[in-house]
């Protein structure tokens, strides 16, 4: 039986992970498990999944652990060399879901010859995509992007040569706020943006979603996985999330990735692939659905996928300092401390106050870069505070 490992299990992504290993019983046995700091969700999950190792990133919370864990014969550890060991264990699938650019390091550390990514988290791309892509290629590993518009692209490319590739359309929802006014989504609480209308995901990227940064982070993300000028990429907006990405060919074809809003779906083609495998996922029904609808973005009131646009063309450092910026202004925003605007206003700032660089050409490059857009994102925050604004 193959096996797979899981970074960031506890998770959103990682709990779709779970129900498909339910469905395709004698598909993978699972090797390591890896969370944040939640121990008794990542006990449980290592004891469901009955894996061989669990590793918590809160280096205080090894005992703990290894408590919830005593008597199941599932060995653990906890801080950054536990989750490096959980990524490095055997393993011919590693799914990579943890968060934000925490998720770099492991996922890097889990390269190897032969061996497969599923990668769904996208900061990595962001943060360090030229690094990133380029060692998984001296390395001999393979990724395969399990978040939406990527996958259903990959899939959709199938039709013709990478020369042939006009241009690659990547659909959004639009988010909570697609009909709101720039006043009321000025006043929206955290509470309004996390309700998001077609997906249920972690909190970090149903933020980004409402803001459209989700949206910019993806472009990035295409770019690098898909190796063609930022230009060759656009977004659009589509309220039902049913066509997921589009590839428009040299003679006018186009090719498109649909499925039901549902992380079931790519992740099943992941960890498939090239094969299928039967699913319980929500199955499409066009009649059902009766219509699907396609608007511009609103670059106006959604002001990151411009910031993204400019963090693209300019390569370099640039998308690595959006990308840190937005989580801290993210966190900040949850945490009530700055208004909606905040999020986009100190990522602005903070791409103002730092000059550019050249792209990380290590994960070391790509964390120091991020340490310090975080320290000037910190310093910035207190201007766009939620009583200012
Ligand atoms: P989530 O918040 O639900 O889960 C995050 C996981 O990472 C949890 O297991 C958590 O314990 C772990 N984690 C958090 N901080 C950590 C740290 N510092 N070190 C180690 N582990 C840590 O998030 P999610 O929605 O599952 O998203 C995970 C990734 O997948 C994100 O990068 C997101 O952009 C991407 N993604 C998610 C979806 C989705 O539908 N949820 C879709 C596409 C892409
Ligand atoms: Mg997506």
């Amino acid at each position: 039986m193959k096996r797979l490992s899981i970074l960031g299990a506890t998770g959103s992504i990682g709990h779709s992970v779970r129900t498909l290993l339910a469905d395709a019983p004698g598909l993978y046995e699972v090797e390591a498990v890896a969370g944040g700091r939640d121990v008794a969700a990542l006990a449980e999950t290592a004891r469901a999944l009955n894996a061989r190792f669990a590793a918590i990133a809160d280096p205080a919370a090894g005992r703990a652990l290894a408590e919830a864990l005593a008597g199941s014969g599932i060995a653990s550890g906890a801080g950054p060399s536990a989750l490096i060991e959980a990524a490095q264990r055997e393993a011919d699938v590693v799914v990579s879901a943890i968060v934000g650019v925490a998720g770099l390091a492991p996922t890097v550390a889990a390269f190897a010859p032969g061996r497969r990514i599923a990668l769904a988290n996208k900061e990595c791309l962001v943060a360090a995509g030229a690094f990133f892509m380029a060692e998984a290629a001296r390395q001999g590993t393979e990724i395969l992007p399990v978040d939406s518009e990527h996958n259903a692209i990959f899939q959709a490319l199938e039709a013709g040569p990478r020369k042939a590739v006009e241009k690659i359309t990547l659909t959004a929802s639009g988010g909570p706020f697609r009909l709101r006014s720039r006043e009321e989504i000025a006043r929206a609480v955290p509470k309004d943006a996390l309700k998001h209308p077609n997906w249920s995901m972690g909190a970090k990227i149903t933020i980004d979603s409402a803001t459209l940064m989700n949206k910019g982070l993806e472009l990035i993300e295409a770019m690098h996985l898909f190796a063609l000028p930022p230009e060759r990429f656009d977004a659009v907006v589509h309220p039902e999330s049913v066509v997921h990405g589009l590839v428009s060919f040299v003679d006018g074809s186009v090719t498109a990735g649909l499925a039901m809003p549902d992380m079931c779906v790519p992740i099943a083609h992941c960890l498939a692939f090239p094969d299928r495998i039967v699913t319980s996922c929500r199955r499409l029904d066009l009649v059902a659905l009766g219509r699907l609808t396609f608007e511009a973005p609103d670059e106006g009131r959604f002001p990151a996928l411009a910031l993204a646009r400019a963090a693209m063309a300019a390569e370099g450092v640039a998308a690595t300092i959006l990308n840190a910026a937005n989580e801290v202004a993210v966190a900040a925003y949850l945490e009530g401390r700055i208004g909606f605007y905040g999020i986009t206003d100190t990522v602005a700032a903070t791409l103002d106050r730092i000059n550019g660089g050249p792209a990380p050409a290590s994960v070391a490059d790509a964390m120091e870069a991020d340490a310090q857009a975080r320290r000037a994102a910190a310093v910035l925050l207190p201007k766009f505070s939620a009583k200012a604004s």
